[in-house]
């Protein structure tokens, strides 16, 4: 470790000069008077990033899902960046495989991460989230692991993936292959098309970036080779699986684990008003059918049951106690910076986005920068409230 101070976070204030009506509607080949209008209503968000200015659809608008990011740069045309389309959800494989597919289906593992795309405009690279906003620290991470790769030319592609590990600031998930920081392809988009299942792995392999896994091709009819597979993503603690179809021919279908649906139950409820509300619902519904598709009883319900009350019940239960003790439900995110501008980038970002970190530790390792940060979470007053009151703020 130096002894080199740390950075000094400073704050600066943009305005946006560069987005104008006529250029949209060129870019979403719409009229102008649409375009004038979109840019007035509250769904289209105005921001910027360096020497970019961008939109972000907050909804769907036309063809374009919500997460949809137009680019703009005073020497080119503006960008428009897809967002990634939703994927819908299987509660029963033995209903949904068969009727949704056409033949067979590519069998991918689902990392639990988060999504992000991928562009180079105006010659750099752009590291675009789920929401539409441009990460400066992803951006910044990636532009590393891509400089490493054999990647010539991004124009005209808009590279889909799953960013995992423990070194961002939205989802910490370990897995054995990747404990820090790793990008994995999920899909590819050429010229306004995503590629066949084949094409993006030969796209992976031609640029050497790594491609989420594909486990196997079935027929739609396999379901018991589905489950197998299901199974083995159960004992290995992993999210689940997407079924594609090899040309995209139909939309792609997810499914998950007892692990990720009870996992995240547990994980939600620690946090119980911020993410605990939303999430307990569909997750109980995912696993009440997955149960009675699978036939569970017996001995192996039970275990469920009880796994299931755990998550539901033990960890409010810990939550509270730290709270009553006077303590604090934090989230601890680490992040890792290369270099020192992009800090100040980041804070700014995430201060546009309505959140305040609350910055823990700073270290110099190495030439590199560590960041420890908390998220504020919203369950500690309620629970304070609630503790000193003894009321309750729902019914
Ligand atoms: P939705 O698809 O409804 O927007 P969500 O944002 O809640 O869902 P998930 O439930 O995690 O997200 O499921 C979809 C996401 O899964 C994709 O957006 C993508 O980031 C991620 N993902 C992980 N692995 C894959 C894969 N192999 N193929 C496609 N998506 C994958
Ligand atoms: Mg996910």
């Amino acid at each position: 470790m130096t002894k080199n101070p740390l950075p000094e976070i400073t704050r600066m204030k943009s305005e946006i000069k560069m987005i104008t009506y006529k250029d949209l509607a060129k870019a979403l080949r719409i009229t102008e008077l649409r375009a004038r209008r979109l840019l007035k209503s509250k769904s289209l968000r105005k921001t910027s990033y360096g020497e970019f200015e961008y939109l972000v659809f907050r909804r769907d608008i036309g063809p374009y899902p919500e997460g949809t990011a137009v680019i703009f740069h005073d020497k080119t045309s503006p960008l428009v960046v897809p967002g990634y389309p939703s994927i819908a959800r299987i509660l029963l494989l033995s209903k949904a495989v068969p009727q949704h597919f056409r033949d067979q289906v590519v069998i991918e593992e689902k990392l639990n991460g988060y999504n992000v795309r991928i562009v180079k405009f105006a010659g750099k690279l752009l590291a675009i989230t789920r929401g539409g906003y441009i990460c400066p620290y992803t951006t910044h991470r990636l532009e590393k692991i891509f400089s490493e790769k054999r990647i010539d030319d991004l124009e005209d592609y808009v590279v889909f993936g799953e960013v995992v590990g423990t070194e961002n600031p939205y989802t910490r998930y370990e897995y054995p292959e990747c404990k820090d920081f790793c990008f994995f392809v999920i899909d590819v988009m050429k010229g306004g098309s995503f590629l066949s299942a084949d094409s993006k792995r030969e796209f992976c392999s031609d640029t050497g970036l790594e491609c989420v896994r594909e486990i196997d091709r079935v027929d739609k009819g396999e379901i018991e080779k589905i489950r197998e597979i299901v199974n083995s993503m159960e004992k290995e603690k992993r999210e689940g699986i997407v079924l594609k179809d090899p040309f995209n021919r139909v939309p792609p279908l997810k499914y998950t684990t007892t692990h990720t649906n009870i996992g995240d139950i547990a994980e939600g409820m620690k946090y119980m008003f911020d993410e605990g509300r939303t999430y307990i619902f569909p997750r109980i519904l995912r696993e009440a059918l997955k149960s009675f598709e699978e036939g569970a009883d017996g001995e192996e319900l039970e275990k469920k049951m009880k796994k299931l009350g755990e998550a539901l019940l033990a960890e409010p239960i810990s939550s509270i106690k730290k709270v009553s003790l006077g303590g604090a439900i934090t989230e601890e995110f680490t992040l890792r910076f290369y270099s020192e501008s992009v800090i100040d980038e980041f804070l700014s970002f995430m201060q546009k986005q309505g959140i305040i970190l609350n910055i823990k530790n700073m270290e110099r390792e190495n030439g590199e920068i560590i960041m420890w940060f908390m998220k504020p979470k919203r369950t500690n007053l309620e629970l304070r409230n609630i503790l000193n009151s003894g009321l309750s703020p729902l019914d």
